[in-house]
């Protein structure tokens, strides 16, 4: 039978026209209309069919309805977006506690740095991947969803953006800050008597790696007073806030190492923020990519109690001709570099270490004092630093650091292969002296 809709031109009556129905003046076409439709038995089909829709659509969201009103009196959901800090601490966290059979997706969180001698150095870490999971923790059942928004981006990083919703019952609304803290203290843990390093990750510092064991100052070992008089410059500067705030200047010191390569320089940089307990950012300037705004935004948003460090600063310049393999080049400008270094706009403390292997290629500009205060030049070996490395390694044989000392003195050697011999004689002092040529042959 079919269920188009009724012709209503065949159907009307003629008699029906008059106007008055059950006593009531009504409109004559109307009248006539509608009376045929409910005497009409196809329509009475179709309008029994609409009801039992509309009826189904009334319960369907019905129960729709049903379910959001359960779900809001009995869950509770976190939302972590992905530009909080929590974010990362979560995702570890989880790693963590969701063993295998748990969390089936995982996706992997690679940090990647890449020194200037283009070698890149990359460290993995598995993290449940977007999707659903479901985990029990203290007894309690969440779910976990990581979602990615296709559309939604975040430019300053260029990462998709994403959320983390944790789902668990009203009632149990008190683990979710149990989580986060735990998560927190987790992540904290991690780095205590530690260094991290962050390096940039487009606007952004992000750990790289794990954080590592604190270097002690001890272990590196400079020319007769080098290391005193810069370990008592950054103490008085730190904590000396207001003098710089009384005067209106920006609370910066900057600091320049100089010399030879494998003098040291960064080990003791890294050696100083064990001893100051601070964290160290690493900026390479010829990095692709790296903008003024981008340099800028970065020295102005430092992570708290943290030296930023400039390695090879006179690489950026004279290398900026050249693209890397990749065709790709830093692209800031000399006035970017100083703006950026002179940090007006940041009251905030910073300590700042410029390193170069030669110092002659500097702009005067960018070392005059104010941006840099202090300059010290790390060189090859000195006696004194001989003798250093040498009882430092043979610790039981320091009598025979003067014969040491007389075979290698008239020749330039940095610490850095000082090191790199006597690891390779480990326990052989004797050895040591007498295969002192291969320090200056091998070069
Ligand atoms: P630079 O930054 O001057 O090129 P590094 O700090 O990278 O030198 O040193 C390279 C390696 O040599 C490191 O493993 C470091 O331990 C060692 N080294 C270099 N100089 C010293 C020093 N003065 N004291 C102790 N170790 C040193």
């Amino acid at each position: 039978m079919p269920l188009g809709p009724f012709n209503a031109d065949a159907s009307i009556p003629t008699d029906n026209t008059t106007g008055v129905t059950d006593g009531k003046p009504v409109a004559p076409e109307d009248g006539g209309l509608f009376a045929n439709i409910t005497n009409n038995p196809y329509f009475s089909a179709g309008f029994g069919l609409l009801g039992v829709g509309a009826a189904m659509t009334v319960l369907r969201k019905g129960s729709t309805l049903g379910a959001s009103y359960l779900r809001r009196r009995l869950l509770v959901t976190l939302e972590i977006p992905s530009k909080d800090k929590s974010y990362l601490w979560f995702l570890q966290w989880m790693s963590h506690q969701a063993p295998k059979r748990q969390v089936q997706h995982l996706a992997v969180e690679t940090s990647y740095r890449q020194h200037d001698n283009g070698s890149v150095t990359t460290k993995f870490g598995l993290v449940p991947g977007p999707g659903t999971h479901y985990f029990k923790w203290h007894g309690i059942w969440m779910q976990v969803q990581r979602q990615r928004d296709g559309k939604m981006m975040d430019l300053s990083t260029g990462s998709p953006w994403e959320t983390i919703t944790v789902t668990t019952l009203s009632r149990d609304r008190q683990v979710l800050t149990e989580l986060l803290q735990e998560a927190q203290e987790m992540a904290l843990q991690k780095q205590q008597g530690k260094t991290v390093i962050y390096t940039s990750y487009g606007p952004e510092w992000r750990p790289f790696g794990m954080p590592r064991r604190r270097r002690m100052l001890d272990s590196v070992i400079l020319d007769t007073g080098i290391k005193e008089r810069i370990v008592k410059d950054v103490k008085a500067f730190i904590g000396n806030g207001s003098w710089y705030n009384e005067r209106g200047i920006p609370y910066r010191r900057g600091y320049l190492l100089y010399g030879e390569p494998g003098s040291g320089k960064s080990s003791f940089i890294q050696a100083l923020a064990g001893e100051l307990e601070y964290n160290i950012c690493i900026l390479n300037l010829s990095e692709r990519g790296l903008t003024d705004d981008r340099l800028n935004h970065l020295l102005s948003n430092v992570p708290e109690r943290s030296i930023m460090l400039l390695e090879d600063i006179d690489a950026a310049f004279t290398k900026r001709a050249q693209s890397d393999n990749q065709g790709y080049q830093s692209m800031i400008t000399f006035s970017g570099l100083l703006n950026a270094l002179d940090g007006v706009a940041s009251a905030e403390e910073r300590i700042i270490f410029l390193t170069t292997n030669h110092i002659e290629k500097l702009d005067p500009a960018l070392i005059r004092p104010g941006r840099v205060d202090l300059k010290e030049h790390l060189g090859n070996a000195s006696p004194s630093q001989i003798r250093g490395m040498f009882t430092r390694f043979y610790q039981d044989r320091p009598e025979l650091a003067d014969l040491f000392i007389e075979k290698v003195k008239d020749h330039p050697i940095s610490t850095a292969s000082l090191q790199g011999h006597f690891v390779y004689f480990k326990d052989r002092p004797e050895e040591a002296i007498e295969r002192a040529d291969m320090l200056w042959d091998q070069l």
